[in-house]
């Protein structure tokens, strides 16, 4: 599964394609079982995961190991248990028009699938597109983000243990240079995780061979909370959904409306919860590091440009080396970066809204549109809200761990994506669906050639019957003398 170091894009593409020819003749019963053999290899060496995530991206312990691994086998388990089901063959209706005819869909790998994963979730946004093209009975070459390529040797070993055939997984190291020259390359999909800037890139040069993409891009995810909700409730999931992994989440909370009549009360919930924050390493702290310098200038960017324009720093600004200490914002306005562009950090801006209305236009006033999150007792209000608002995912009364449901597709709107994984739809946008149509006809069929005049007054006659509005006796007389016309 190795590669060799500097072997070309051309070359590891064809040992995928080598290895998918067998592959895509494994039943999808077999590949489940092998999708068992990765998650109990996962489990097997559980804790060195978490140790090298951990290593790697200065997360705290318990954030690689509940929001990166865990999600991850409860992915596996869910495709294990319902690929075979989700792939088998559809039976699908046959209009009148085609007697005689039975239909149904296919679906069939699509063949080498390119995933392009992001670093701030490595071991999830790596292993679950690769083990969701694998369970459609395609090959998969991974191409970490640079700045975690030890994911690389971490999921090497789980193929490895799980005995997965050579090439079907493969790794390939390297750069948005490499990523590009792999896209050129002409695999079958190419699954792209990463921000809305590059995700443009993988989209032009995959056009270039018709490759199609699917892109789960950046957010700026809105929470709204209503006067009537569980305030002490909605401020742990706030600082929660904002703060976690130091904010480096694609469905971080990264703005906050509040209804203005309960904005007081609830900041205060908000700040001592803030407050309370435990920042560093180990298993006993909250928010852990950034995970590069580059990362961490944007962040204190987005806070400069607040303040300049006006915002209020609500707690202490504080960091050390790559640990920046979570920070609430007041007095924004949608003028400012941090309330427009993808901040990724632990920065929390709060903003106050006095109608539903209100609400709905500041949270869809955004480029993106990939979750959102709506905090009020009235369910109705809250599904009214959320079917106005123009993001692919929400959440009613929780935050963030939607993506986690792997029941449920998982894509954002505007220009956080295109297309979804997870769930059903996930493992049928990376198979082929062939529609199928069988045909029991016996010598020549009506509408094949010669054309007559008594063809043309024939479907003329058929089209009225079957999409004019005549009544059940006239329809029914029509069809028996067409029946007759057909059968002569
Ligand atoms: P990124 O776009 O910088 O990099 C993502 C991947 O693309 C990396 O593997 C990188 O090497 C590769 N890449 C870089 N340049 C490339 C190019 N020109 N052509 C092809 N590939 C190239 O993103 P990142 O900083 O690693 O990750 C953070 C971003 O990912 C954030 O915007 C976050 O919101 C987004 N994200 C989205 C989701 C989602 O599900 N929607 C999940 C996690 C992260």
């Amino acid at each position: 599964m190795a590669l060799k170091k500097g072997a070309s894009a051309k070359k590891i593409l064809e040992n995928s394609r080598k290895a998918f020819a067998s592959w895509k003749k494994t039943t999808p019963a077999e590949r489940a079982r092998k999708l068992a053999r990765i998650r109990e290899a996962i489990l097997e060496d559980i804790d060195l995961i978490v140790e090298e995530i951990v290593k790697n991206t200065g997360k705290a312990d318990t954030d690689a190991l509940m929001s990166d691994v865990l999600p991850t086998l409860e992915m596996i388990q869910y495709y294990e248990k319902n690929a075979a089901r989700i792939l088998a063959r559809e039976k699908r209706k046959t209009p009148l028009m085609f007697i005689n005819n039975s239909s149904f869909v296919e679906y069939k790998p699509l063949g080498v699938v390119l995933v392009i994963s992001p670093w701030n979730y490595p071991f999830q946004l790596s292993l679950v597109p690769a083990i969701t093209a694998l369970a459609a009975g395609n090959t998969v070459i991974l191409k970490p983000s640079s700045a975690t390529s030890f994911i690389g040797r971490t999921l090497e070993r789980t193929m490895r243990r799980a005995g997965l055939p050579k090439n079907v997984f493969q790794v390939f190291r390297g750069n948005g240079r490499k990523a590009q020259e792999l896209i050129k390359a002409g695999p079958d999909l190419v699954f792209f995780t990463g921000s809305t800037g590059t995700g443009k890139k993988v989209m032009r040069t995959a056009s270039e061979n018709l490759v199609p993409v699917e892109l789960e891009l950046g957010g700026k995810d809105p929470m709204i909370v209503f006067e009537d909700a569980d305030l002490e409730r909605a401020a742990d999931a706030a600082v929660y959904g904002a703060f976690a992994n130091a904010g480096q989440t694609c469905v971080s909370i990264e703005r906050l409306y509040v209804q203005e009549s309960v904005m007081e009360e609830f900041l205060g919930k908000l700040l001592e919860k803030t407050r309370g924050i435990r920042v560093g390493s180990g298993s006993d702290c909250d928010v852990g590091a950034m995970i590069t310098k580059e990362q961490l200038m944007i962040v204190e960017e987005h806070i400069d440009d607040a303040l300049a324009k006006g915002a209020r720093l609500l707690t202490k600004r504080k960091k050390k080396g790559l640990f920046l200490y979570p920070q609430v914002l007041s007095n924004v306005n949608h003028g400012m970066k941090v309330m427009k562009q993808e901040t990724f950090g632990p920065v929390l801006p709060v903003m106050a809204f006095k109608t539903e209305k209100q609400a709905v236009e500041l949270a869809n006033d955004s480029d993106y549109g990939l979750n959102s999150s709506v905090w009020t007792k009235d369910i109705k209000k809250a599904e009214r809200v959320v079917r106005a608002l123009e993001t692919g995912n929400a959440y009613i009364n929780d935050a963030v761990k939607n993506i986690g449901n792997p029941h449920l597709p998982f894509g954002g709107a505007k220009k956080s994506g295109i297309g979804a994984y997870h769930g059903p739809e996930g493992l049928r946008r990376m198979s082929q669906a062939c529609s199928v149509m069988v045909s029991k006809g016996k010598g020549k069929e009506p509408n094949w050639f010669p054309y007559t005049t008594g063809l043309y007054q024939t479907v003329k006659k058929l089209a009225q019957t079957n999409y004019g509005n005549l009544n059940l006796i006239e329809k029914t007389r029509n069809y028996l003398s067409l029946y007759k016309k057909i059968k002569r």
